[in-house]
């Protein structure tokens, strides 16, 4: 159990109770606990009074109590249990939140959105108090744009899905192994459903379990090689088990990882020798069938390298097979240089994050919380970071297998100004500049901004450049090209920040970025220990752009990372 973990209980509790129309008073209190809990600096591993903290009262105790001995809250179980269903995707419609959907629901007995989008349509939205003829429109619009959507879920939400789908697996004993396989294992930014290829001497047998432990919505088949079923989680989504034998599942996990086109093309180069390709292995000219112990045996067999699954993509990844082994790979990365902490508004200490990054392996690692400007994470005063710094370097001379630098996540203010003076920016070792706020504005201001950032000799790096959240929002939209000339002339590094949500840069950015000889870091942006995980697809995400191990500055020695980063 973590802070975030019991924060986002208390958030959902709250957003649940609201749509039920629950008491405004009994919703405050689990707000104003979570709240609480953002602003204390320790982690929880750290308080011994959490119960006794001002803020935290018998009803939000009982559910951190309940958290802390079973993993888990009855009363949020109750709440999802008692919130209509319908409702849920009704959170996913801008400017609609608990209290709005509530009013609706009360007045007009809306519980989902083809019932909204009647009532839209009659115009007896406009009528109830507080929505007029406008926000009728707009909610409209926004109704059709969640139906165009559908189908295809971004992927943070698939990585949640296919978490939760893993860990049911590993309960079940029949299953021998598996992998995820399809488009998320190519670290896509949306998939239409999940794939996974299952080792099993009894399919029947997983079937049946895997109908037991996961929420169908609806088996489409089912038999002794496959299961097909629509699961019901936050949204509806396609999932597919395939159930093989030990020798057939390398060609079965390339089989449905794909992509099509990659597929083609190695059926094509089978064809040439007289072979067959498929998901059972490769038929050779006599009729034999040949299987193989890993996928990297199988690309041998066709005198190819191992292609990882992120870049098999048009098939062209094939003609460019020699350029693999000098991409940047997870075994590269020797330190993570954006990450929070319960400073600003990270779940865990700084000691705990330096150990998670111990654990990893990582030479060095750099602390950077946000800035004053930003209330809402907590963001540091220049006194606070001052003490950060201080208590830092103390932390340092304990550690001699990992070098922990001091750093920011400073704020790019609307005005073009930024959140720190240069005298402070020199006493740390490395320097964030982010985007937060105003992202509405026009594309002429925000590159003001971002100047102001990157030219600063203070500044090393511009993170989460565009602000996007994959299948949320697009961010505040800025010239990127020009940003990566500016990089280049200011010998500024951009970020590919790794968090699933993000992946900013794009791709297309990142290749220009590489050809321009402009430095990219891979950044978890870690808010919690198990965040820094998504350095592995972040740098699956790089793979599709082709990244070199030298672009990638995560990849470089700590003693050049000094030269020629902290000391620069
Ligand atoms: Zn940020
Ligand atoms: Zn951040």
């Amino acid at each position: 159990m973590n802070k975030k973990t019991i924060i986002r209980t208390f958030e959902k509790i709250a957003l649940y109770m609201e749509l039920l129309g629950e008491n405004p008073f009994k919703v405050g209190a689990f707000r104003k606990a979570a709240n609480v809990l953002e602003l204390d600096p320790r982690s929880l591993s750290e308080m011994d009074d959490i119960l006794k903290l001002k803020g935290i009262g018998k009803g939000t105790g009982a559910v951190i109590i309940d958290l802390l001995e079973k993993g888990e809250s009855d009363l949020l179980k109750e709440l999802e249990i008692e919130v209509p269903s319908g409702l849920i995707p009704l959170l996913r419609i801008p400017g609609l939140g608990g209290k709005k959907i509530a009013k609706l629901r009360e007045a007009l007995g809306i519980d989902s959105l083809d019932s909204l989008r009647a009532a839209c349509e009659s115009h007896e939205v406009s009528k109830v108090p507080g929505f007029g003829k406008k926000t009728e429109e707009k909610l409209l619009q926004e109704i059709e744009l969640l139906g165009t959507k559908k189908g295809k879920l971004p992927v943070w939400q698939i990585e949640t899905i296919v978490k939760s789908i893993e860990a049911e697996m590993r309960g079940i004993s029949e299953i021998i192994r598996f992998s995820v396989a399809g488009s998320f294992r190519r670290a896509k930014e949306e998939s239409s459903d999940v794939d996974f290829i299952i080792v099993t001497d009894e399919p029947s047998v997983v079937r049946e379990k895997l109908l037991e432990v996961l929420p169908i919505e609806e088996t489409v088949a089912g038999g002794d090689a496959k299961l097909s079923v629509v699961l019901d989680m936050a949204d509806l989504v396609d999932a597919d088990f395939r159930f093989v034998t030990e020798a057939q599942f390398a060609t079965a996990l390339h089989h449905f990882t794909g992509s099509k086109d990659h597929n083609v093309r190695m059926r094509q180069i089978a064809k040439s020798k007289g072979m067959k390709i498929s998901e059972y292995g490769v038929e050779t000219e006599d009729g034999t069938v040949k299987t193989f112990d890993s996928e990297k045996e199988f690309f041998a067999y066709f005198d190819l390298p191992f292609i990882p699954p992120s870049l098999r993509m048009d098939g062209r990844e094939i003609d460019r097979a020699d350029e693999i082994a000098g991409l940047v790979t997870l075994e590269d990365i020797r330190g993570d240089f954006h990450m929070h902490t319960t400073w600003s508004d990270g779940g865990y200490s700084i000691r705990e994050m330096v150990e998670a990054c111990r654990k990893k392996g990582y030479s060095h690692m750099v602390i950077t919380d946000h800035t004053h400007y930003l209330k809402v994470a907590n963001g540091l005063t220049p006194e606070r970071i001052r003490n950060q710094i201080s208590e830092i370097r103390k932390l340092n001379e304990e550690y001699d297998d990992i070098e922990i630098f001091c750093g920011t996540e400073m704020d790019i203010l609307p005005d073009g100004r930024l959140d720190f003076e240069d005298d402070l920016l020199q006493e740390l070792d490395f320097v964030i500049a982010s985007i937060h706020s105003n992202f509405n504005q026009s594309q002429e201001q925000i590159m003001e901004r971002l100047h102001a950032a990157i030219s600063n000799p203070y500044v090393n790096i511009i993170a989460h450049p565009t602000g996007r959240i994959i299948g949320q929002r697009d961010g505040y939209n800025p010239d990127v090209p020009q940003l990566i000339e500016w990089a280049k002339q200011y010998n500024k590094i951009l970020e590919l920040n790794g968090n699933p949500h993000r992946f900013d840069l794009a791709i297309e950015y990142l290749e220009i970025a590489q050809k321009a000889d402009v430095k990219i870091a891979i950044n978890t942006d870690a808010h919690a220990i198990d965040q820094l995980e998504h350095m592995g697809i972040g740098v699956k995400y790089a793979q599709k752009a082709w990244l070199k191990k030298e672009t990638v500055v995560n990849t470089w020695p700590l003693e050049k990372f000094i030269r020629e980063i902290i000391r620069k």
